[in-house]
């Protein structure tokens, strides 16, 4: 059982090569395509820079450090597309799964003190896969802006409005002739 979790581990650690003193640096890159796929919408631009440093304390360890990396997002006023920069903190400790058997004796006590959040590992091998890419797609806009003052479209030609006034007199609809263009359509 514990060969087949392994072997499904997408970004594993060994918590033994994380040194107790010094911890250890994950400095590397990733496409997006590691983190995401199709059906996930997201589109990166080039590859997210990984900076993770882990420490360890017996076997509680201890992961902090940023993602960072450019999406293609669409604006939710003006519809353009622009790049933007994603950077996603990530602080997240993990702890060992306690199995049934192994130090019977002490998980009465290690229940109480192990925190509800925090990530489980089985075995010797931690997996930072779902932790980076939670903290990745979560530092995704959900309602992307070209910027903060984006003035959209306009109602009526459809025109961004960020290149300057469209020509459209600005209508504002006339609940009284609204009135008049029902009756002349039922004339
Ligand atoms: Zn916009
Ligand atoms: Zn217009």
């Amino acid at each position: 059982m514990t060969e087949m979790t392994e072997e499904r581990l997408a970004m594993p650690v060994e918590v033994e090569k994380i040194s107790e003193s010094d911890g250890l640096l994950l400095d590397e890159r990733k496409p997006f395509d590691f983190f995401f796929d199709e059906k996930d919408g997201v589109n990166g631009i080039g590859e997210v820079a990984v900076n993770i440093s882990l420490t360890r304390s017996g076997e509680d360890v201890f992961a902090a450090g940023q993602l960072s990396g450019v999406v293609r997002l669409q604006c939710g006023r003006c519809l353009e597309e622009f790049d933007q920069e994603l950077v996603a903190t990530v602080e997240e400790p993990f702890f060992p799964k306690s199995t049934g058997l192994e130090g019977a004796a002490e998980t009465d006590e290690e229940a109480e003190t192990t925190p509800d959040e925090g990530n489980l590992y089985d075995g010797n091998t931690l997996d930072l896969f779902d932790v980076l890419r939670d903290q990745l797609y979560l530092a995704i806009p959900l309602k992307p802006l070209c910027k903060e003052d984006c003035k959209g479209l306009c109602p009526n030609c459809g025109a961004s409005l960020n290149a300057g006034p469209c020509g459209c007199k600005p209508k504002k609809a006339d609940p009284r002739l609204a009135v008049l263009k029902s009756l002349k359509e039922k004339l």
